[in-house]
């Protein structure tokens, strides 16, 4: 099965959690790292006093099943010192599971396909970096949900 994970962190220095996060996810079991996005820099939305996030996407080749696989996504956050105090506050690591093939399913532990991105820059951005063809099911194609979000800022960072 394909997923396709976001990572997010703005604390320190950000590309630190987010290559160790790549590095953790290519080492999962039953899972291949097929593909990364540039990281790319964007503004905090919600609570504005903060620094900027740096952002990527990844695509995984994996047989872990959708809860197992936020298991894993959840213990790569921990293992990377998350802290947060605020709802959409700072924090060293964030990992959402944005897909896992076509799977649609809304519970309080996971919804998917994760319930924002089709709004956000920073992970339609790096998605359609790695991902150009790409549909989100029930949302429509990648190219035209990135035509309704060009008003929100985001830097490709050289590598
Ligand atoms: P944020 O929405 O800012 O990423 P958190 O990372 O703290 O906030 O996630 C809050 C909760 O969202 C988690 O406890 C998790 O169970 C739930 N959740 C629901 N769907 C997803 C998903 N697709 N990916 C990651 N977390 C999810
Ligand atoms: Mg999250």
């Amino acid at each position: 099965m394909i997923a396709y994970i976001a990572l997010g962190a703005n604390q320190g220095d950000p590309r630190m959690p987010l290559e160790a996060a790549l590095t953790a996810l290519a080492a999962l079991p039953h899972t291949r790292l097929e593909a990364r996005s540039s990281f790319y820099r964007t503004a905090p939305i919600g609570y504005e006093n903060q620094p900027d996030f740096i952002n990527a996407v990844a695509r995984l080749e994996t047989t872990l099943e959708p809860s197992p696989l936020l298991d894993a996504l959840q213990a790569i956050e921990e293992q990377h010192g998350r802290k947060r105090t605020l709802p959409n506050g700072p924090r060293t690591l964030d990992l959402d599971l944005l897909l896992h093939g076509d799977t649609r399913i809304r519970t309080t532990r996971l919804s998917l396909p994760h319930p924002r991105m089709h709004e956000r820059a920073f992970v339609l951005v790096p998605l359609a970096e790695i991902a150009p063809d790409l549909s989100i099911p029930g949302r429509g194609r990648i190219r035209d949900l990135i035509e309704r979000i060009r008003g929100q800022a985001i830097e490709r960072l050289s590598d």
